[in-house]
């Protein structure tokens, strides 16, 4: 959200949303609004909508809208910061540098930068050592040993840590102060709390942040030394579970292809990424955290697991699954014959092989109704504990039509008892129930076309829709609508005085709200008269009064004592004269 006087808002206030959108979508001027193919959802004829002086789009299949920064955000799967800098750029409106706010803000900003520096420094020093010196030849032969030449080594930025034990500690302490070597976690403190190198006779993979920048390291050991993989710790500029390995080179393939392969490890992810695959990324970990499945959100929500299938693997792939399930992710899971990880596979069969069977990787269902499969079901026990071990999944799915498709699916398969899956399915939708989202048709909002008129005006009608807003206010004639929010939003931002602006309007609405606010405002038909806008307000009135009346005479119904009563009854009179002074409904509020 732009934040008035801030950077975004200026950059808003002249950006021309036709123009930065005309870059992606090819847009025809259609009456006073353009038109164009939506590019969030596949379609032939056009209803995708851009409206120039609003400054906001809307698609009328999908749904999707907002403003310009929404736009780019949806579309190149960016940031907010990154979407206002892009728009900047694509209007030719100079960016600021960034301001900072406090001396320890403007500190940690140091921090970070000289850490980033030290770490591309670091990789410049693993890689020397592994291409130029006497104990680099010994790691390169061991790494084509493993089917990794030269030109895969430099690709991956591959690199070498030295045996000697303080060799990059002695290069960095020329460069940079002890405080910072401190922090970088290339070092550790020995008992005596002398710094040494963390890493050792290692080999080094770069870890990248989502911009291609270093921020730390993986060392794999040479033969047999233990721990077999060692990762840098978590620094000012590492969060291990915010960083997906290779995203940075992943990015243009992801957004590509609409779909991500999962590995385990560096290795694995780079014997992919050799065979063309690109849009794989490795979790370096034993299995997804939650940041990173929403990092990976913003390129794809399809993708494919394809870790090592031994038992480590499989609890990973099980837990992994379902934050991605939770997620909405639709998630299929490769699980390699012979029980070869990726790298190991591809050596051994071959890029077109690993193609063929990533291509056929079943549905994750599947997958664990095979693995449920192979669990001893000759007793009662044994069923229930299959159930139990596939129902948290089937539960996770957020349609119900689907999770029963699946329950007869389970039954048949699993030779499980219908009654003891139906039980076990009841309670599964009794648990999720709060989360089960009211299917659209369902809202399908009773609103009527006064509401839609009334709320175009308080957002177009400059001339007297501050009065508008008054007049609904103090009669809160809004309340109970199944409009209500909107007309709240919408007469707060009027009062408020000022532009109104449609996209921070929606900020605070429903996705369902927004949509129909939006679709009021690409409503050429809609009329902006003061007369149309005192016809919508006696529509609304009538409302009222009809409502105040049924709510009378069930009181009057309930048979009060008698003093009661006759207030009831004045109020009943009172209320039908009002009702029958009032004229006849013009005609476009007529009907309704
Ligand atoms: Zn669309």
């Amino acid at each position: 959200m732009a934040e008035a006087g801030s950077f975004a808002e200026r950059v808003k206030q002249q950006a021309d949303i036709v123009r930065v959108i005309g870059e992606y979508v090819r847009l025809k001027k259609t009456g006073q609004n353009f038109s164009g193919l939506c590019p969030f959802h596949q379609e032939k004829t056009p209803s995708f909508a851009v409206h120039p002086t609003r400054q906001i789009y809307h698609c009328f299949g999908c749904g999707v809208g907002g403003d310009v920064f929404k736009f780019v955000m949806e579309l190149e799967k960016c940031t907010f910061p990154e979407s206002v800098r892009t728009v900047a750029e694509k209007c030719g409106i100079p960016i600021p540098r960034p301001r900072e706010r406090s001396p320890e803000e403007r500190q940690e900003n140091q921090q970070r930068a000289g850490l980033i520096e030290m770490h591309r420094e670091a990789a410049a020093f693993f890689s020397r050592l592994l291409h130029e010196s006497t104990e680099g030849k010994v790691a390169s032969a061991y790494l084509s040993d493993r089917g990794l030449d030269r030109e895969a080594m430099r690709r991956f930025g591959l690199g070498l840590s030295p045996s000697s034990g303080d060799a990059l500690l002695r290069h960095l302490k020329s460069k940079y102060p002890e405080k910072l070597i401190d922090a970088s976690g290339l070092v550790s403190r020995d008992q005596g709390g002398r710094l040494y190198d963390r890493f050792r006779r290692r080999i080094m993979f770069p870890i990248s942040n989502e911009s291609g920048k270093v921020i730390a390291f993986g060392g794999r050991a040479m033969g047999d030394d233990m721990p077999k993989y060692m990762n840098s710790p978590e620094t000012p500029v590492y969060s291990k579970s915010t960083v997906l390995y290779h995203l940075d080179r992943a990015k243009e393939a992801l957004r590509q292809s609409d779909f991500a392969v999962l590995v385990e490890g560096y290795m694995d992810a780079i014997a992919v990424a050799r065979a063309g695959i690109s849009n794989v990324v490795a979790s370096c970990g034993t299995s997804l955290a939650e940041p990173q499945v929403k990092l990976l959100s913003r390129f794809t929500r399809r993708i494919i697991v394809n870790y090592d299938p031994d038992i480590a693997g499989q609890a990973a792939t099980e837990r992994s699954l379902a934050l991605l399930l939770e997620k909405e992710f639709d998630v299929r899971v490769l699980a390699l014959p012979g029980h070869a990880d990726p790298d190991r596979f591809l050596k051994e069969q071959g890029v077109e092989a690993y193609k063929k069977v990533l291509s056929q990787a079943p549905p994750y269902l599947d997958y664990l109704i095979g693995r449920a499969r192979h669990m001893d079901r000759s007793t009662a026990t044994g069923k229930v504990a299959a159930l139990n071990f596939l129902m948290p999944y089937v539960q996770r799915l957020p349609n119900r039509l689907l999770r029963s498709e699946w329950a007869t699916r389970i039954a048949s398969e699993l030779r499980v008892d219908e009654p003891v899956l139906r039980e076990a399915l009841r309670r599964a939708a009794t648990e999720r129930r709060s989360e089960v989202k009211p299917k659209a048709e369902l809202l399908a909002p009773a609103v009527k076309p006064a509401e839609r008129q009334l709320i175009h005006m308080l957002v177009e009608a400059t001339g007297f829709r501050e009065k508008l807003a008054q007049e609904i206010l103090s009669g809160a004639l809004h309340r109970g609508l199944e409009t209500e929010q909107i007309f709240e939003v919408a007469i707060a931002a009027v009062l408020a005085g000022g532009a109104v602006d449609p996209a921070e309007i929606a900020v605070s609405l429903s996705e369902k709200d927004r949509r129909l606010l939006f679709e009021t405002l690409f409503d050429t038909e809609l009329e902006r008269t003061w007369e149309e806008a005192e016809s919508c307000l006696e529509f609304l009135r009538n409302r009222q009064i009809g409502q105040e009346l049924s709510e009378l005479e069930v009181k009057i119904q309930a048979q009060q004592p008698p003093d009661q009563l006759r207030g009831l009854l004045e109020r009943q009179n009172e209320l039908r004269r009002s009702l029958s002074r009032k004229q006849e409904p013009k005609k476009s509020v007529a009907g309704m």
